[in-house]
């Protein structure tokens, strides 16, 4: 419940009459902004704490709205979930993390790219399909794309869910359980999911080098994560202090203000050089 709460942003300044017709009509227009191209993909550096380059990215969807202005994924992302647009929003931000890769490795600047997927999609055949005819057909080398599985609910079908799961690594993708700690069956999953990374949730990560409770916890898990083989990922590092207390724990990825805010395209490749030459 807190995860969802979180994520939920209020209105407080409107009335509930105001704030529902305000959400019935942003989803209205949610299809025609996909096709308009008013949402944008960011990008969020990953640094590699082994060999100190930023390896990857995390691509985070904003809607450049026409009138409302620039939208963070908060205000729409939950009420596509609820509808059918999220399969759609989803493919599109795929298909521009996949362009951007193949851009930016025209330049030689070689990243794996992180997309989030709602894990209600999984139990549609239909979007998967389409993703393997994606990937199949974009050209990109295997290996270079990384599924972050958000769970706002329960999964609707688990075994549909861990069928999708194996069809997606076997086309190269990694999976990585996004928000771990925060959902209601993360330890099941770890167990009957065919995952290769988990990706530490901010709560825990945030005050890790000066809460003993967090630091406790987050220590924990990447040792379960190293013993079951999986790649562990801290999000929402934000102070000095903090990566080095990771760096200390044996953390592989770490993802945060500190590293970088989510960026375009064209600072993905700044801060990629700045880090190659440090
Ligand atoms: P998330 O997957 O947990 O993404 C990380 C969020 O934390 C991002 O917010 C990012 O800007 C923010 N963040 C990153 N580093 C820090 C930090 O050091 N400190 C703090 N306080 N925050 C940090 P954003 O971009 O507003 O995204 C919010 C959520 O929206 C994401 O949470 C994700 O669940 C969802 N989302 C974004 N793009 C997509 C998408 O394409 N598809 C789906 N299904 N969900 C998406
Ligand atoms: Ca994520
Ligand atoms: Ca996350
Ligand atoms: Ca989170």
């Amino acid at each position: 419940v807190a995860a969802t709460q979180k994520r939920t942003v209020s209105f407080h300044a409107d009335t509930e009459q105001e704030n529902m017709e305000r959400r019935v009509s942003l989803l209205g227009e949610l299809e025609g902004a996909i096709e308009r191209e008013e949402l944008q993909v960011w990008f969020q550096p990953q640094l590699d704490l082994g060999s100190n380059e930023i390896a990857s990215v995390e691509a985070l969807v904003r809607w450049q709205h026409p009138t409302r202005g620039f939208l963070a994924p908060g205000h729409f992302i939950p009420l596509a979930e609820k509808s059918n647009r999220i399969d759609s929003l989803t493919i599109y931000v795929l298909r521009k993390s996949i362009d951007a890769l193949m851009a930016w490795c025209d330049e030689g600047i070689v990243l794996r790219a992180a997309v989030n997927i709602s894990a209600r999609l999984l139990s549609s055949r239909s979007f998967i399909r389409e993703i393997e005819q994606l990937v199949s057909t974009s050209g990109i080398p295997r290996d270079r794309l990384v599924f972050e599985i958000t769970e706002s609910a329960t999964l609707d079908d688990p075994e549909e869910s861990t069928a999708a799961l194996h069809r997606l690594r076997a086309l190269g993708i990694a999976i990585s359980i996004d928000d771990y700690g925060t959902g209601q069956s993360s330890l099941s999953y770890l167990k009957t999911m065919p995952l290769s990374e988990l990706k530490i949730d901010r709560s825990f990560v945030q005050h890790a080098h000066k809460e003993v409770s967090d630091a406790m916890l987050v220590r924990s898990t990447i040792q379960l994560a190293h013993e079951l083989g999986l790649t562990v990922v801290a999000e929402g590092v934000e102070h000095a202090e903090c990566l080095e207390f990771l760096r200390s724990a044996g953390c592989d990825i770490a993802q945060g203000y500190l590293i970088g805010k989510p960026m375009t395209f064209d600072d993905i490749r700044t801060i990629t050089a700045e880090y190659s030459r440090k």
